[in-house]
């Protein structure tokens, strides 16, 4: 077994600027290091595995020599039915994964000089690809849990007299939802959006591996998680961290999520609430990795995952 191409000093020195300058020889012989690094680049097919590959001269096309198949670095990956040059592709995930916050889908298409459209497509294509890793991650240890809500703002009316009360479910727009994160201490996070806090216990609680300790807040349907975890409870209204028990990890994810809404997108709430929490888990998971290599694990995540069912041609869709 060969090292992997992202721990190779090559990689890490593979920074943006020399991204920019690639030729396209480069930026596809990188993609070819990154989607096959178990066997040092050299390309196999992904319809029945050989290695048995031709490579065309003028089309930057392989061969399957056992059953024809003809396939390009980036077919069947997240990449697929790309117009974009491999190199831009390079360029897009650096950008994308740099910034603790998040990139807008407006700001990535003036950096790439692409349409919006694209951009948008991008940005959603790379989030459904880092957060696949952890589609069947469990947590274990010390674990806090916690949840946030996001969206269904009502604006309140100008004068006093028309005012209702927002806090009541009548008078609520029903696109409230809550992002709830278990987080294990030194290690990763996992996050799922419910529309309610109470509405997501089970599923969070089956996430959390037996023999862990939890730290949740005072909300009474957390109770239920004391027949399976050993559960330390914090009262926030005074402490956000007491007698060992905390959830200081979590209200640092939600910190961040809340920043992300505040400066980036403006509105993170509704259908892809959801995809920004997870892409906000990995930020957080990776913060302290180099921009360097955050980017290269975020492009190997997109080589490693299947077509997108959700974004391939999703402007023709709409349209
Ligand atoms: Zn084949």
């Amino acid at each position: 077994m060969s090292q992997h191409f992202l721990l190779s000093a090559k990689a890490r020195t593979l920074s943006l600027a020399k991204v920019a300058r690639m030729s396209d020889d480069e930026a596809r012989e990188t993609f070819k290091q990154i989607r096959w690094s178990a066997s040092n680049g050299e390309p196999s097919c992904p319809q029945c595995g050989c290695f048995g590959v031709n490579e065309y001269k003028a089309r930057p096309v392989f061969k399957c020599k056992a059953c024809d198949h003809q396939f390009s670095v980036t077919s069947g990956t997240i990449f697929a039915g790309r117009k974009l040059p491999l190199r831009t592709l390079l360029l897009a995930t650096a950008i994308f994964v740099n910034g603790a916050k998040g990139h807008s889908a407006l700001q990535l298409s003036r950096d790439l000089d692409v349409q919006y459209k694209t951009a948008f497509v991008l940005s959603h294509k790379l989030r459904e690809a880092i957060a696949a890793e952890k589609a069947e991650a469990t947590v274990s240890g010390e674990v806090a849990v916690d949840g946030a809500y996001f969206g269904g703002y009502v604006k309140p009316s100008n004068y006093k007299e028309n005012r209702r009360d927002r806090r009541l479910a009548k008078n609520q727009n029903g696109k409230r939802r809550v992002v709830i994160i278990a987080r294990e201490k030194g290690g990763k996070t996992i996050t799922h959006v419910f529309n309610s806090e109470a509405a997501g216990v089970a599923k969070i609680a089956s996430v959390i591996e037996l023999g862990s300790t939890v730290h949740a807040d005072e909300a009474a349907h957390w109770d239920a998680l004391h027949d399976r975890f050993l559960t330390k409870r914090i009262n926030h209204e005074w402490a956000y961290s007491d007698e060992g028990a905390c959830t200081n990890d979590a209200e640092s994810f939600f910190s961040r999520i809340r920043r992300a809404e505040v400066g980036i997108h403006h509105h993170i709430a509704g259908p892809y609430l959801a995809a920004y929490a997870a892409e906000m888990a990995w930020r957080e998971d990776n913060r302290r990795v180099s921009n360097g290599e955050q980017y290269l694990i975020a492009v190997d995540a997109a080589l490693a995952h299947p077509v997108s069912r959700q974004w391939k041609g999703y402007w023709q869709r709409a349209a």
